[in-house]
């Protein structure tokens, strides 16, 4: 058993001034106080909050963190889709093995700069040939592996992606991500739930790619009868060409076409949700579903910014990812998000400052 003593430790309620935790021989806290009579107590002179929620990754991305950067000459494009392109090529090469390695190391950086637990989107499910493995899982089960390996919490959403575009047939390059139909995912998400039991601090969520990756029908399946006790997450309104590409096949806006005919609520994890309009953002707060922002992500594909300056003054649900781990410090990410908002502003007041008075409040 080991005491520690920080300057403040911040919990459901407010701060605990001062806190001291014991930590038992397997690195558990075993118990937390405001005061203690042990005189070997270790003093750490610091302030401790408890672990960050990645809630948006797809780990054998990391493989390609910032290769991205060069692979263009100025005749080509360089953005979202380009970068696409090249997160193909290397879909196509991972193996499990491969897989496991990559999101080992992740998975022991995120650990290392405060993330506690992932939601690793998931959806590199077949072989190299575009085959599903003999277990469904495979690919799935090697990411769980590793967070058990590395002592991170899991949220497994295997991902039903089905289309290259909407109302497009995948191409090449998608040929091991893709369930055809609806009873095809729901044996791959079974299977993972098969595979998540290896791990006790593993779950599985329902995920859907996005409206450009699955067809709306199969999307309105998934939402309306798919199990209701899981969370469900989905890329949405990303880019620009997407919402107008939305509009023009489904006639709304991705988010509007969600509110219409998802019936969302509080299960519901909108990745990214970056070009809404003010109705949009006021039926996503009403709908109880929250959306991921993945600022260091975003930024480094120039997707836009999310106007999260209005989204919590009217109380909605957010939270942060990684998603492509061109960065990992769950602080890099909220300074980044803060300061996208002060720029579309023109304010240089703080935007989590609601969160910080809350926190303050419980303080005094
Ligand atoms: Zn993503």
């Amino acid at each position: 058993m080991v005491r520690y003593k920080f300057n403040g430790l911040l919990q459901n309620d407010g701060w605990l001034i001062p806190a001291f935790v014991s930590v038992d021989d397997k690195g558990k806290i075993s118990s937390i106080s405001d005061h203690t009579s042990d005189k070997s107590v270790i003093d750490l002179n610091a302030f401790a909050v408890p672990g960050f929620q990645n809630a948006h990754s797809h780990a054998f991305q990391y493989a390609m963190a910032g290769l991205a950067e060069r692979h263009t000459t100025t005749q080509t494009p360089d953005d979202f889709w380009s970068w696409r392109e090249a997160m193909y090529k290397l879909a196509l090469q991972v193996n499990p093995d491969d897989t496991e390695v990559i999101a080992s190391m992740l998975y022991s950086e995120m650990l290392r700069h405060g993330y506690t637990h992932v939601a690793e989107f998931h959806y590199v499910h077949h072989d190299k040939n575009g085959k599903p493995y003999d277990q469904l899982s495979e690919m799935g089960s090697r990411l769980i592996s590793a967070a058990k390996k590395t002592g991170i919490g899991i949220t497994m959403v295997p991902i039903f992606y089905q289309k290259g575009g909407f109302g497009k047939d995948p191409v090449e390059g998608q040929k091991r991500f893709i369930s055809k139909d609806t009873d095809s995912y729901l044996k791959l998400f079974e299977a993972t739930q098969k595979s998540a039991l290896q791990y006790e601090h593993a779950n599985v969520a329902l995920g859907i790619h996005s409206l450009r990756g699955v067809d709306p029908v199969c999307v309105k399946e998934i939402c309306l009868h798919g199990s209701k006790n899981v969370p469900l997450h989905i890329h949405v309104s990303e880019q620009l060409k997407e919402v107008s590409d939305s509009l023009e096949y489904l006639g709304r806006r991705p988010v509007e076409w969600m509110l219409e005919n998802c019936e969302m609520d509080a299960r519901f994890h909108l990745v990214h949700a970056t070009h809404v309009n003010e109705s949009e953002l006021s039926g996503i707060v009403k709908s109880g579903a929250s959306v991921v922002l993945c600022p260091s992500t975003e930024g480094n594909l120039g997707d836009g910014i999310f106007p999260l300056r209005d989204f919590i003054s009217q109380d909605g649900n957010w939270s942060i990812g990684t998603d492509s781990h061109i960065g990992l410090n769950p602080m890099e990410e909220l300074r980044i998000l803060d300061y996208g908002q002060r720029l579309i502003s023109t304010q240089a007041k703080y935007v989590l400052q609601k969160i910080r008075r809350k926190f303050r409040k419980n303080c005094n």
